[in-house]
């Protein structure tokens, strides 16, 4: 359950990162370590690949040292998507955390 609920935070994490700026899979998951997710490739991957195929995310692949690397960024279908959960999130805590 815990796995269910947090993969739910991890998809706003990248929605969110992914409107900021160019996001990439090692990049994502050193990023989603610091806010204390520990996400593997193998959970984080089919994730990237289920928002992109929902036509969330768009997805570039670039040769980096020698390395293909796919880059994603959000759409716009990704950042109505962000926007409607931003508030959803907010009523949530304001609920949960707060108690109101
Ligand atoms: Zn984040």
């Amino acid at each position: 359950m815990i796995r269910d609920l947090e993969l739910a935070f991890v998809k706003l994490h990248i929605l969110y990162h992914a409107d900021n700026e160019e996001v990439f899979g090692v990049g994502l998951m050193k990023e989603l370590e610091r806010h204390g997710y520990t996400i593997g490739p193998g959970t984080l991957y089919p994730t990237l690949a289920k928002l992109e195929k929902g036509g969330f995310l768009t997805c570039k692949a670039r040769t980096v040292n020698h390395k293909q690397r796919k880059y994603y960024r959000i759409t716009p279908a990704g950042r109505s998507l962000l926007d409607e959960m931003k508030g959803k999130i907010e009523e949530l805590y304001r609920e949960v955390v707060n108690g109101q």
